[in-house]
């Protein structure tokens, strides 16, 4: 029998977790051909998710849990549960019921048909404002024509993944991780299936615009050095007009000798010029904090206990 693993990761769930299970349940027990595994993990949530959890590993064993230390995001929690998970075969659903269950019906049909990343990729973004669909469409729009693969738009986490799928993603241990662009990256044969993304059902989403922005910027320094090139070539063009026009100083002075003049040039000149130094310092920073930290090569997670005992 074929065993297929869910994996939630869960921050500060406890109202969303009693609407899920009994969506789960009803899933598993309408696909009675496969053995069942629910892995959670709990990313540091600060009400009673791990409470909830340790009840409803109680009452059925197919529950598993996961309890890290603290708050490590959903990046790194979903490492985690990559690390933990025995399936076949592993489907990634948030907590919230954002993502409807009765898709995994489908996903498991084309598991079935040999696909090996089966992911939903949603019509509309739901409940979002103006402003963050613009960002997110501008964000994808730069991340997609800087790197040599598809990171696809609409497209999150909720997805089927196969064993070779998982394992390949294991044995990436970046610390800045953005996974929906490894996805692209391992490759495999993919699929995708629409979906109509609900509203968040109890709780709220955990995500403000900072932490979007950062995120961002984690997604296209961890996948492309198109930001360094740019850098470099509007380096190179600045100099090059420089050059030009400090030989069009000089022979003016050659010609009609130098009265002091020209300081609005001196100065468009320098604030030019300084503020395209510390762009390029900034962009070259982004990746130097990056090189950082993986050179401090910490693990992602911590883990307090897997199913009540200690690791
Ligand atoms: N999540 C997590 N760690 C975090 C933030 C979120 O594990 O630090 C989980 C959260 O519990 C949920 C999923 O990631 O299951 C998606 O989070 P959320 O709904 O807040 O994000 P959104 O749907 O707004 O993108
Ligand atoms: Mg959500």
């Amino acid at each position: 029998m074929k065993k297929i693993s869910i994996l939630i990761p869960c921050y500060n769930e406890e109202q969303s977790l009693p609407l899920l299970y009994p969506e789960l349940v009803k899933l598993m027990d309408s696909e009675p051909n496969y053995e069942w595994e629910l892995m959670f993990v709990n990313d540091g949530s600060r009400d009673n998710t791990l409470t909830v959890l340790q009840q409803l590993r109680g009452q059925d064993q197919r529950v598993n849990y996961v309890d890290l230390s603290r708050n490590f995001g959903k990046e790194a929690a979903m490492l985690a549960g990559f690390d933990h998970v025995t399936g076949d075969c592993m489907v990634i659903i948030d907590a919230d019921l954002q993502h409807p269950p009765k898709l995994i019906h489908d996903m498991i049909h084309l598991w079935e048909q040999g696909y090996d990343d089966v992911y939903a990729k949603r019509k509309t973004r739901g409940k979002e404002s103006w402003l963050r669909k613009r960002l997110s469409l501008q964000f994808y729009k730069i991340l997609q024509s800087s790197s040599r693969f598809d990171v696809l738009q609409n497209v999150g986490d909720f997805r089927l993944l196969d064993r070779c799928c998982i394992n390949a993603l294991k044995q990436m241990r970046e610390s800045e991780r953005y996974t929906k662009g490894m996805y692209s990256w391992i490759g495999f044969r993919k699929k995708d299936i629409e979906f109509e993304q609900g509203d968040r059902q109890a709780g709220k989403s955990s995500w403000n615009y900072k932490q979007l922005f950062s995120f961002a910027i984690d997604g296209i320094t961890s996948f492309t050095n198109v930001p360094l090139r740019i850098s470099t070539i509007v380096g190179f063009i600045v100099s090059l007009f420089a050059f030009l026009y400090m030989i069009y100083v000089f022979i003016k002075a050659l010609i009609y000798g130098d009265p002091v003049q020209g300081y609005p040039t001196l100065v468009i000149l320098i604030l030019f010029l300084g503020g395209i130094q510390l762009l390029s310092l900034g962009i070259i920073g982004e990746y130097i904090g990056r090189i950082y930290n993986e050179t401090k090569n910490r693990p992602d997670y911590i883990v307090r206990e897997f199913n009540g005992k200690k690791e």
